[in-house]
């Protein structure tokens, strides 16, 4: 029997979850459709959550290495890692999650969440195959695509030998790797090259490009490279893999130098983490006008497709692929479809964190993003070697760079890497956002001792040299 719906939303995670559910609040009727058996998406399952809940054993693990540091005796020869706990662990919170947001869901009366398959058939219906239960025609007014992303598939012989990982499938590997080796130097490959060397792994990061997070700010970038070797990690840039090769013991990884000749890594495990692209597969995009790269779906500023009346939000619309953005995706577009006059979220403002070691964060512009838009920019910086509460912590090196423009001193973006960074880009990003002055955090009282502080500090050193607006 065929059925009908204001809204069609495809895909259960942070885009398409928080859009469903305002555009119902509203009084829309909705079918949210997921195809996996719980939800909360990639960022949930094989995303952020279970990567930073690992992330969270290593930094503690860490941490438990240098206590003696901080006057604590422990017998550290006699801590042991129980891998499967942190794995039970990770279930744990990840089902609690999960049923938390079914329950939210299930609240909104004209809601409904149906876990299976959904596939466009033309403009305005789609085909629904639940999990359980009969296939059925849905009837739409309107529709939100927000089916994620996948990892990209290495295109090199070897890449679908058993023992090499894709970032979904290492989430769930059942013991340490005792030589791992990561290709691909993104956030995601620096993340978890740092959590498994301090879990125990011997690992190697092999990177294509010159340098390892191309996008950042490249002087924080390099200085985290140093951070990495100082933590064992073997980091090969400028490298092109081209094969990988079971033998009796383990794999190796081949790879061509940019210098000239070759060289390879033993591995027992090998996590290929070289970008992602859109989930489109199964969405019978073929059926419409809908048009998609690998890079993504074609939208336009209010996020619609080449198809009026279907939408697209988060990892499947393209790059930046973030959990926060899909949801400010979402929500926007769930203002917009209701009528009301919202902005849409612009790059530009975006924030992120690399859960790095330590943390790389950053909100807006880089300094050469910046210039490269034709801006006239200048840089407050601050060191955090000399900050109390760095110092405190154990973790007194760090740098902040407030990217500022020279007219007016209207902050255009923030970017630290020190520990605790993470901490600091709900007040970056506002900053932002809201296109505010120098003096404006100069001004601010921040509370001692926090990193905040290196905010105004930054601030005031800058205006110092600077002198008034207009100079
Ligand atoms: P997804 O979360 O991918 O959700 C899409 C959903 O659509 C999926 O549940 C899928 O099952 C469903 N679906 C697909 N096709 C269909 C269909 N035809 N019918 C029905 N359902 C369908 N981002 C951060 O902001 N912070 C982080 O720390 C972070 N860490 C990450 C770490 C890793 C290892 C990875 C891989 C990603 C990380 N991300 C992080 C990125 C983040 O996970 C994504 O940007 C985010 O999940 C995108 O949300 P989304 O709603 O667009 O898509």
């Amino acid at each position: 029997m065929d059925k009908q719906y204001d809204i069609l939303v495809i895909g259960g995670g942070p885009g398409g979850t928080p859009a469903a559910m305002a555009l119902a609040q509203a009084g829309k009727k909705v079918l949210l459709v997921e195809a996996g058996t719980g939800l909360g998406g990639t960022c949930l399952f094989e995303g952020c959550i279970p990567s930073k809940i690992f992330h969270e054993t290593a930094r503690r693990l860490r941490d438990i290495t240098r206590a003696a540091e901080f006057g604590i005796r422990l017998p550290t020869e006699l801590v042991q890692l129980d891998w499967r706990k942190v794995q039970a662990r990770k279930r744990e919170i990840l089902q609690r999650r999960s049923g938390a947001a079914i329950n939210r869901v299930a609240q909104i009366k004209t809601l409904d969440l149906l876990f299976g398959h959904a596939q466009l058939q033309g403009t305005r219906q789609a085909e629904i195959q639940p999990h359980e239960g009969e296939p059925f025609t849905l009837h739409f007014e309107q529709c939100i695509l927000a089916t994620g992303s996948r990892p990209n598939r290495l295109p090199v012989h070897g890449a679908d030998l058993p023992r090499v990982f894709s970032s979904d499938a290492i989430l769930d590997i059942e013991c340490i790797p005792e030589y791992l080796t990561v290709i691909g130097g993104g956030p995601i490959g620096v993340e978890l090259a740092q959590v498994f060397r301090a879990l125990g792994a011997n690992v190697t990061l092999l990177e294509r490009g010159p340098r390892i997070l191309s996008g950042v700010d490249e002087e924080l970038a390099r200085l985290l490279e140093q951070h990495l070797i100082v933590q064992g990690i073997t980091l090969q840039l400028n490298v092109s893999v081209k094969t990988i090769c079971h033998t009796g013991k383990g794999l190796f990884v081949q790879y061509d130098l940019a210098e000239g000749g070759c060289d390879q890594s033993f591995a027992t495990a090998v996590l290929t983490a070289a970008g992602r692209h859109a989930h489109i597969d199964g969405l019978g995009l073929e059926t419409t006008a809908i048009s998609a790269t690998p890079h993504g779906i074609t939208v336009d500023e209010a996020l619609q497709t080449t198809e009026p009346g279907i939408y697209a939000v988060g990892d499947v619309a393209g790059q930046p692929m973030f959990a926060h953005w899909a949801t400010a995706q979402g929500l926007a577009l769930a203002r917009h479809l209701l009528g009301q006059s919202a902005p849409f979220p612009q790059p530009m403002h975006n924030s992120a964190v690399i859960f790095s070691t330590p943390e790389l964060a950053m909100a807006g512009l880089t300094e050469e993003q910046a210039k490269a838009a034709g801006m006239d920019v200048a840089v407050a910086r601050y060191d955090f070697s000399q900050d109390a509460r760095a110092q405190i912590g154990g973790h007194d090196s760090g740098l902040l760079k407030i990217v500022y423009n020279t007219l007016d001193r209207k902050i255009i973006g923030v970017h630290a890497l020190v520990d605790g960074a993470a901490n600091l880009m709900g007040e970056a990003a506002l900053l932002v956002h809201a296109g505010l002055p120098l003096e404006a955090i100069a001004a601010a009282i921040h509370p001692h001792p926090t990193l905040t502080e290196s905010f105004a500090q930054a601030a005031r050193v800058a205006l110092a040299a600077h002198g008034p607006v207009g100079h």
